[in-house]
């Protein structure tokens, strides 16, 4: 499914902890979109990895799992959930098991191949507000609404810690940047914004602003 899509898509990408599912819930709640975090679907597969005793590293197994594996993708109130062999896997999303191996289970790219495929399908019947990686440079390179949002390395470290989570964010970054499948990058056509000593709506009220002088018309 590669044509451009009639609905709105607003593309946020950026590095782990920046501040980007905060900001991508309450823009799409603005916006009444509906809300897609991509990366949950990348750590359902990855909990599935683990929890079915494959190792993190053994790419043909990962490859025939997610090609066997039921995920549904269902929506909730405007919101995005992820059902993956029957299971809702949300419990286990954040484990530090989890957080340690998405990564590299993130970067057969088959997996990539099969979740794109997932994510681009939310966009067939709705305006959406997807957070991620590669939202902008890959799932959905058409849109003319994408963002970038960073913040320093000691904040970003910060956060996850003020969320009780143990989460090697430079590591991730580290191995999400230098991937060959996919890797993060700042999409061409991006706006860059540095949320270090921004609020969520401050970050938020930029985007809006910058949604506006692209032509989007905001109703709220
Ligand atoms: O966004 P979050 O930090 O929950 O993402 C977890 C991991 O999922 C990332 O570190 C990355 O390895 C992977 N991911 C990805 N592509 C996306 C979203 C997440 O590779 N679009």
């Amino acid at each position: 499914m590669n044509s451009p899509s009639a609905h709105k898509i607003i593309a946020i990408d950026g590095p782990a902890a920046s501040g980007k599912s905060s900001v991508a819930r309450e823009l799409a709640r603005r916006l009444g979109f509906v809300y897609v975090n991509s990366g949950a679907m990348y750590r359902a597969i990855t909990w599935l990895v683990l929890d079915r005793g494959i190792p993190a590293d053994d790419a043909a197994a990962i490859e025939q799992l997610a090609e066997s594996v039921a995920i549904a993708c269902e929506l909730r109130d405007r919101d995005s959930f992820v059902r993956i062999d029957g299971v809702d896997p949300e419990p286990f999303l954040r484990e530090d098991r989890v957080n340690d191996n998405v990564s590299l289970v993130s970067s057969v790219p088959r997996v990539r191949e099969i979740l794109v495929d997932h994510l681009r399908r939310y966009a067939v019947t709705n305006d959406l507000v997807m957070e991620g990686r590669d939202i902008g440079s890959v799932v959905f390179p058409e849109t003319p609404f994408k963002f970038y949002i960073d913040a320093s390395p000691e904040i970003r470290l910060r956060r996850r810690a003020a969320q009780g989570q143990r989460d090697r964010v430079t590591a991730r970054d580290e191995a999400d940047s230098s991937r060959r499948a996919s890797p993060l990058i700042i999409a061409e056509d991006a706006h860059v914004i540095d949320s270090s000593n921004l609020t969520i709506d401050g970050v938020v009220g930029e985007i809006i602003g910058r949604l506006k002088l692209k032509g989007l018309t905001i109703a709220r």
